[in-house]
């Protein structure tokens, strides 16, 4: 756990969370600021602070994190419409350095890109 980290927090229940799916490895939870009808975020537990920064070791822990997205999203009802973006680096947008998969759903319009 490091302890500036928000996410981290957020794994130890530090910061209270809308919690859809945990287990030893991974949390996801809703995200604070909805950009979409469906917007949560998955994270492995382990402290990685990019997605620039994962290493062979994550490998598995990363996959996971794919496989309970989709599973999350067939949850939520958006098991066929949802985009997958992982921010990286503060120019990219990222905020928050905790990688974190955002699981974006249940538009009814097409995206720009
Ligand atoms: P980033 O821009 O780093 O890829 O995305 C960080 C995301 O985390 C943002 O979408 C933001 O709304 C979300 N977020 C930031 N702080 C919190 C929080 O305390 N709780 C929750 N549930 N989401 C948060
Ligand atoms: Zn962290």
């Amino acid at each position: 756990m490091m302890d500036d980290c928000i996410f981290c927090k957020i794994i130890a229940g530090e910061i209270p969370s809308e919690k859809l799916y945990e287990d030893d490895d991974i949390l996801a939870f809703k995200d604070i600021a909805p950009q979409a009808p469906v917007h949560f975020l998955v994270v492995p537990k382990k402290h990685i602070s990019m997605p620039a920064d994962v290493e062979e070791v994550d490998d598995l822990v990363m996959g996971k994190v794919l496989r309970i997205g989709a599973q999350v999203a067939k949850e939520q009802g958006v098991a066929d419409n949802y985009r997958v973006i992982f921010n990286n680096g503060a120019k990219s947008g990222q905020v928050v350095f905790h990688v974190h998969m955002h699981i974006l759903g249940g538009k009814d319009k097409p995206w720009p890109m």
